[in-house]
């Protein structure tokens, strides 16, 4: 068993009405993908635990920990924001997903596995230091980076983020933070409407609607590639989100299933060159669940080898 797959039944439980696309269905569609190809007989499947606190504030302020805690009603929704909203069920399900991280830290980081993937939601990568925000309450990937360099002692991790939308919540937690390099590819002009993306240690590539396969390869290759062989990571965090797929109505960046398995090699092979294949992935967005669930699997198959 060389791989993780860390998920839990409290993920499917948070839900923001019945025509949000961010909804449990999601996780249910990849879940039955995954066993439908086999691989999940190939990874040793673990339940996500409870975020603690401490954990938490490495990424976010105590004060958006205390108030996302505090703001869980008891039946129906609240909204958070214009597209995010909290059932009784949410603050559980945030606490899992980013305790997933975490514990896919641990594994990999104490060589129990190689890699991991973490089938969770609610997603992360727009939750910032101290905002929940586009469907996110706390930043898994940011959360466990933190947990890596703080309790693990790294010196170097990378964050990979090739969703559609721009990670804006990882970048506000991360940016200047030495020991994190941050490579993203995302649709310009879209949601959040991310202007301020430069910084010493991101690498944010900007493509404009219709880009296509080449466009989004010729950026991984030639700007992502170079940037982390020089940095050596010594593990690879992945915020994997699907939405840039062309059967996915959130963007127009045109990918194809195709993509996801080659920019899952791609980060395999950073890897395997420079921390023995350590790999951490946490779903991030995807919404056409057929598709989503074909591209999740193609991701997990590589990093199962199965591809
Ligand atoms: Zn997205």
């Amino acid at each position: 068993m060389q791989v993780a797959y860390i998920t839990h039944a409290d993920c499917m439980r948070h839900e923001m009405g019945d025509r949000h696309p961010e909804a449990p269905a999601r996780l249910a569609a990849i879940h039955d993908h995954l066993l439908f190809k086999g691989l999940l007989d190939h990874m040793a499947v673990h339940e996500a635990p409870l975020a603690t606190q401490e954990q938490l504030a490495r990424a976010h302020t105590r004060r958006h920990v205390r108030d996302t805690l505090a703001a869980s009603p008891i039946e129906g929704h609240v909204q958070v924001d214009p597209d995010t909203q909290m059932n009784a069920h949410t603050v559980r399900a945030a606490l899992r997903a980013a305790g997933a991280v975490v514990l896919a830290t641990d594994l990999v980081l104490q060589g129990e596995v190689t890699s991991a993937f973490c089938c969770v939601r609610p997603p992360g990568h727009h939750a910032e230091r101290d905002a929940a925000m586009g469907f996110c309450f706390f930043n898994n990937a940011a959360v466990g980076i933190r947990h890596a360099t703080d309790v693990h002692g790294l010196q170097r991790v990378a964050l990979i983020d090739f969703d559609v939308h721009h990670g804006n919540g990882s970048q506000d937690i991360l940016r200047d933070d030495r020991r994190v390099l941050m490579c993203s590819t995302y649709e310009t002009d879209l949601y959040p409407f991310a202007v301020d993306v430069a910084g010493d240690n991101m690498v944010n590539i900007g493509l404009p609607a219709r880009s296509g396969s080449a466009a989004f390869r010729e950026a991984v290759s030639s700007h992502w590639l170079p940037a982390l062989d020089r940095f050596a990571p010594e593990l690879v965090v992945i915020s994997a989100g699907f939405d840039g797929h062309r059967e996915d109505d959130m963007g127009n960046l045109g990918l194809v299933d195709a993509d996801y398995a080659w920019v899952t090699r791609q980060i395999a092979d950073v890897a395997r060159r420079h921390c023995g294949g350590r790999i951490v992935s946490t779903l991030e967005g995807g919404y056409a669940v057929a598709a989503l669930a074909r591209c999740v699997a193609g991701h997990v198959g590589v990093l199962v080898g199965a591809d």
